[in-house]
């Protein structure tokens, strides 16, 4: 995959205590070596109220796994009841912020402009987005699901350019996430083919709307029902650079499993 890492990313939901979010991480960092933690960069994507406590524990004990939280809100500041800012997550030394899962999409009905504000909100404050795109069951059965997903990359991303999704050091400022919804805690995972299709027509978007250095560095990961037994399938298509982990993440054997295969 041309030298990009990869990146396997657990999203936790709203799972996890401050407590067991410590359990979790010590759990992680002590079933995965050195090695395989350079080969593949390991993060975790805790609920709010654990941020503080997995920062704690990953710069006390230098652990090398990254983490991120699952959301945040367009504003940067002010009376907002119940939202969380880019800043404040910055504070917290987060990396990653996920954007526009399908969760929150559905559940919290955001829409197109929503996620490209939380983009800019991310980019505002040095965080890096995973932007989740990905298609429910009708647009798959139509045929149009490629559509649907580089339609949904252009309206995240209007009107940015090349230099705002790339980080200081040259490195990519963004992640991108290919999640069918169909494929999202139902065990049904897409097939390697299906996977490498999307993020191909993905990367090959990116090329087009930013140059085909910055689509060259940019991370897309597959996300949906990814176990251990699946991932080397998964991870097998050149453009598929790691994985966006929900239910698996939350056992620390099976997620270190995921990191060991990736690496
Ligand atoms: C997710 O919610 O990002 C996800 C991929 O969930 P799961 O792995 O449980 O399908």
């Amino acid at each position: 995959r041309e030298g990009r890492r990869p990146l396997i990313a657990g999203n936790w939901k709203m799972n996890l205590t401050h407590l067991e979010a410590i359990g979790m991480v010590q759990k992680l960092a002590f079933s995965l070596r050195e090695p395989e933690l350079e080969a593949a960069e390991v993060v975790v994507l805790p609920p709010f109220t654990a941020l503080r406590s997995v920062q704690t524990l990953v710069t006390g004990d230098k652990l090398e796994v990254g983490y991120g939280a699952q959301d945040l809100s367009v504003q940067d500041s002010g009376a907002y009841t119940g939202e969380v800012s880019g800043a404040m997550l910055a504070a917290l030394a987060c990396r990653y912020v996920v954007v526009g899962h399908s969760e929150r999409r559905a559940v919290h009905a955001e829409d197109d402009a929503v996620v490209a504000g939380k983009v800019r909100a991310a980019l505002r404050h040095g965080l890096v987005p995973i932007l989740c795109v990905g298609e429910g069951l009708e647009v798959r059965r139509s045929g149009e699901h490629v559509a649907h997903c580089t339609g949904q990359l252009d309206a995240a991303l209007e009107g940015l350019t090349a230099e705002q999704l790339t980080e200081p050091g040259g490195g990519s400022g963004l992640v991108v996430a290919y999640e069918p919804v169909w494929a999202i805690g139902t065990g049904e995972v897409a097939t390697p083919e299906d996977a490498q299709e999307v993020c191909g027509a993905l990367r090959s978007r990116l090329a087009e709307r930013f140059g085909a250095e910055t689509a060259g560095v940019v991370r897309i990961l597959y996300g949906g029902s990814v176990k251990a037994a699946n991932t080397a399938g998964i991870l097998a298509g050149p453009d598929v650079d790691g994985a966006l982990v929900g239910g698996a993440s939350l056992d620390a054997d099976e997620f270190a499993q995921i990191c060991r295969t990736a690496a």
